[in-house]
């Protein structure tokens, strides 16, 4: 449906990448040269931007996922498994390349080593002047992106975000230099405390949550100097805080968000849940703090439960669990 010209744009579009997440279990993860026994093996569907589409469609967001998957098993897994969760993967590109992969190792302590093949993620290129023309993208409200495919094709993206007057929530992650441009183009950076520390480099000082809101007042500022002036830094189990420089008043302009307190079970892919839940809210027409306080009750349902795209919790029980 096309957006009329009063209607507000309230979709959004997910640029990015989907892996089969391949994960066994083991006591202990192996030294080089070493083999050790597995004691169970899994396959997922993952990939930040595919499991950023599914919380964000699972909370109610008209999502479009922009992607590539090769032409295998994984490929069917990632595309019925985003496609049952209501995301309109029509403009998910078939691929020569094998799907992306991820394969995990998890030890006993829950310590992880992984190792990805980005495969098809590797061809993705820029949205396509059908991508761009296509109602799914003229009437994004947010067009959400990530660093798991190639930094030309996320620029691009960016770019075609902003052209289209969407909000543009750039999730620096995996960890990567990004070039200034891209930057200037993201309207809103989503980052955890260790993102933050690498992207604003030495002499930062990342703030504890148990920090004052001052404290974080030069981390807003270091980012404003380097053109981000709404950024989200996400802190774990401790909560996040909203950096939003364009607010009114001082008091605006920093905002605590309390943890929500769960007994986790598998923090994995509660980032991606907490990036689709912002994504959700803000096409909505939420403010960044009330979209980050949201978020921050989706992603902790997430950690309740095992796994990433099935743990994801709906409109409904974020709705409850906030009651
Ligand atoms: P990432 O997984 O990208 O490193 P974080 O670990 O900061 O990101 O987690 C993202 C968000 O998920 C947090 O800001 C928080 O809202 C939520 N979260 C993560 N772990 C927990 C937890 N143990 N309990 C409650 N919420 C959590």
């Amino acid at each position: 449906m096309s957006n009329g010209s009063n209607a507000p744009k309230a979709g959004i579009v997910v640029v990015g990448s989907l892996n089969a997440d391949l994960t066994i279990y083991t006591d202990r993860l192996p030294n080089p040269g070493e083999t050790v026994h597995g004691n169970g093996f899994a396959v997922n569907p993952g990939g930040k931007s595919a499991n950023q589409a599914v919380s964000a469609s699972k909370l109610g967001g008209q999502v479009s996922l922009i992607g590539a998957v090769g032409d295998d098993s994984n490929g069917r897994m990632l595309l019925d498994s985003t496609a049952n969760a209501g995301v309109d993967v029509s403009r998910v590109r078939r691929s020569d390349a094998a799907t992306g992969v991820a394969v995990i190792s998890v030890d006993a302590g829950g310590e992880n080593s992984i190792i990805i093949s980005a495969g098809a993620n590797g061809t993705l290129k820029a949205p396509e002047p059908s991508d761009v023309e296509a109602d799914a993208f003229r009437d994004a409200a947010v067009v959400c992106l990530c660093l798991e495919v190639g930094i030309d094709t996320v620029v691009a993206a960016a770019q075609a975000g902003h052209d289209a007057g969407a909000t543009v929530l750039l999730n620096l992650s995996p960890y990567a230099e990004v070039p200034e441009v891209l930057a200037g183009l993201s309207d809103v950076l989503l980052v955890n405390a260790h993102e933050a520390a690498l992207f604003l480099g030495s002499g930062a000082d990342i703030p504890d949550a148990a920090a004052e809101a001052e404290a974080w007042e030069p981390v807003r500022d270091q980012f404003a100097d380097r053109g981000l002036q709404r950024v989200l830094v996400t802190l774990g189990a401790q909560g996040s805080v909203v950096l939003d420089s364009l607010a009114r008043g001082t008091e605006d302009q920093i905002t605590r968000i309390s943890p929500t307190r769960v007994d986790a079970v598998d923090t994995t892919g509660a980032g991606d849940a907490f990036t689709g839940a912002v994504a959700a809210r803000l096409a909505a027409g939420e403010s960044l703090a009330e979209a980050a306080a949201f978020a921050s009750v989706a992603a902790a349902l997430a950690a309740t439960k095992k796994g990433t795209q099935a743990a994801y919790a709906s409109r409904e029980e974020v709705e409850a669990a906030r009651t």
